[in-house]
């Protein structure tokens, strides 16, 4: 945790400064100070987001928990000599946020590959690759990611159906295979380097779940969508040299660390990881237990039902390196995204009738994997975009628990965000967890409509209201690296539905204030089993807290988007100014 030290160090000698020594207690004279606390935080406007949405004004803490939490006098006999003592000068502290569904190395690779996210035209995304083939060496592969049709100006030249074709970039860059993925996720451009390394012409078929776009005359357009993805994905694996042990632990390091950086800065201590590799997972135990960790990782295995069965007993992992790591759920993908016409649909696209979008995992092989994990206690985390395949997955796992529907299993639904009417109860009755993203509902909503058509829109789109009402938890999150893993748009998001336009995306479904709160604290951690740990900010548990200079609960709305983090202690730690 080497950058986190640095970060630390410089953090403490700036703290010093603005130590407040009046707040010092004078110690000789008072009453013993038992056992002083590490640091302290007075003068603060605090929230501590438990079940009572307590406030306080002083927290201490020691050994990374909290001690003493409350009014000034609450926590005076905790300070000593050695206590950091910080003046919150009446700026709020919350607890440290959990997004609850991001891709954590991803988010760190992305860091390292082209952001296309603010492109506005497929030509500027042309020359940001031709830029980038100038200094990477030939035969190697340039990643870009976060591209989006419908952020584009006008449609690219050639286009089919608006995605790009090929041709131009293939001429501009022929030495240097090129994948560059949707912002979605669900679909990726490859230039014709790329797909000659993948064998792909004009007779290859489309794979299970998967499309690979055509002109008119049938040639390769160079997008696939879904599972076609793998084709160019595979090729890239193959070509890329395989990495030993030490280049991958080196790998995994970079991409956490850059990861880790990111969240700290925007108040995210804690974060559900949604999908890696039993052998990610074992080199993540690594770094937690020799606290390398930056945030505390709740991490999701996506894996085969064979893999899983095979690994799943010695894979879980619970509270490695001081409650760092968990790993006890599975992750499963349904469907595809909304954006590309792959959320599964009951009925056909209102702006493409001859799709409902696509099955991505045979359900057979859904109930095989939801009875391994209730067999073995595993947590289901099950990716579900269109209102079928939510309805799919919620009669499996009705089924598969059976009896247990109501007990503690917290299976979860990731996304859950176009729901048939009649399935938005059952969350909240079968204590199912929709894992909802409140940034893609404002990110979506210019074609939610267009896709779903105004009945199903206002009926089922991302309707966090109705599903709290019936009684569910809404854990919130950004899915980064697909949107950024700032905080602020989802929480405001959550408790405004407010387009960039100043259009409200039906707003009779928007969460209260708190619950926007509690969507980033209390809920993610129950989400993850964690909320005797973390959470919410209470005698004993970990010392995760983030100071803003806003008041997230009472700010005007747009105030929450420019709030900043002063500072982000994890493990009662600063390890963010
Ligand atoms: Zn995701």
């Amino acid at each position: 945790m080497q950058d986190l030290a640095r970060f630390t160090t410089a953090f403490s000698l700036f703290v010093c400064s603005w130590l407040i020594s009046p707040f010092h207690p004078p110690v000789a004279a008072q009453q013993p100070v038992l056992e002083a606390a590490d640091l302290a935080i007075v003068n603060a406007n605090g929230l501590a987001c438990d079940a009572a949405m307590s406030r306080f004004t002083a927290v201490a803490v020691r050994d990374g928990r909290i001690v003493a939490i409350g009014q000034r006098a609450d926590i005076e006999p905790f300070l000593g000599r050695t206590t950091q003592v910080i003046d919150g000068t009446g700026m709020t502290v919350t607890p440290g946020l959990i997004d609850s569904h991001l891709h954590f190395l991803g988010l760190g690779q992305s860091l390292q590959m082209l952001d296309l996210s603010q492109a506005d035209s497929w030509e500027k995304i042309e020359s940001m690759v031709r830029e980038a083939s100038l200094r990477i060496p030939k035969g190697t592969w340039i990643e870009g990611r976060g591209w989006h049709q419908a952020k584009w100006i006008a449609p690219p030249k050639g286009d089919v159906d608006g995605y790009p074709n090929h041709k131009a970039m293939s001429l501009a860059v022929p030495d240097h295979p090129v994948v560059l993925t949707h912002a979605s996720g669900h679909a990726s451009f490859a230039n014709e380097a790329a797909m000659k390394l993948a064998g792909v012409d004009r007779n290859t078929a489309d794979p299970n779940g998967g499309e690979l776009l055509k002109d008119s005359d049938g040639n390769p357009i160079g997008v696939f969508r879904e599972n076609a993805q793998s084709m160019i994905r595979r090729a890239q694996l193959q070509t890329t040299e395989r990495l030993n042990d030490e280049q991958f632990r080196a790998t995994v390091l970079s991409q956490i660390q850059l990861a880790g950086r990111e969240c700290l800065k925007h108040g995210i201590t804690g974060v559900h990881d949604a999908g890696s590799t039993f052998a990610t997972a074992k080199q993540l135990k690594q770094f937690a237990e020799s606290g390398q960790l930056p945030v505390r990782l709740a991490v999701m295995i996506r894996d085969s039902l064979e893999g899983l069965a095979a690994q799943m007993d010695e894979g879980r992992k619970e509270d490695v390196g001081n409650g760092f790591l968990s790993v006890r759920s599975v992750k499963v993908s349904i469907d595809g995204a909304l954006g590309p016409h792959g959320a599964w649909l009951l009925e056909p696209y209102s702006d493409l009738p001859t799709s409902s979008g696509l099955n991505t995992l045979p359900l057979d092989e859904l109930r095989k994997i939801a009875k391994l994990c209730k067999e073995r206690n595993w947590q289901l985390c099950a990716h579900a975009i269109g209102d079928r395949a939510n309805r799919e997955v919620l009669d499996i796992y009705e089924q598969v628990l059976g009896e247990q529907a109501s007990s503690d299993h917290r299976w979860r639904i990731e996304h859950a965000q176009h729901l048939a009417p009649s399935d938005i109860p059952r969350f909240g009755k079968l204590g199912i967890i929709p894992a909802m993203q409140a940034n893609h509902c404002t990110s979506d909503a210019i074609f939610v409509p267009q896709r779903l058509g105004e009945r199903r829109s206002a009926q089922g789109a991302y309707v966090w209201r109705s599903l709290i009402d019936s009684g569910a938890i809404v854990p919130n999150g950004t899915d980064a690296p697909v949107e950024r893993v700032d905080p602020r748009a989802s929480l405001y998001a959550a408790a405004t539905r407010q387009l960039p336009s100043g259009d409200v995306f039906y707003p009779a479904q928007c969460m209260t204030r708190t619950e926007a709160l509690l969507s980033y604290t209390l809920w993610p951690a129950r989400a993850a089993f964690q909320e005797k740990q973390v959470g919410s900010l209470e005698k004993g548990k970990r010392a995760d807290l983030v100071l803003w200079d806003t008041d997230l609960l009472n700010c005007t709305p747009s105030k929450i988007l420019t709030a900043n983090v002063e500072l982000t202690v994890v493990a009662g730690v600063i390890v963010y100014q």
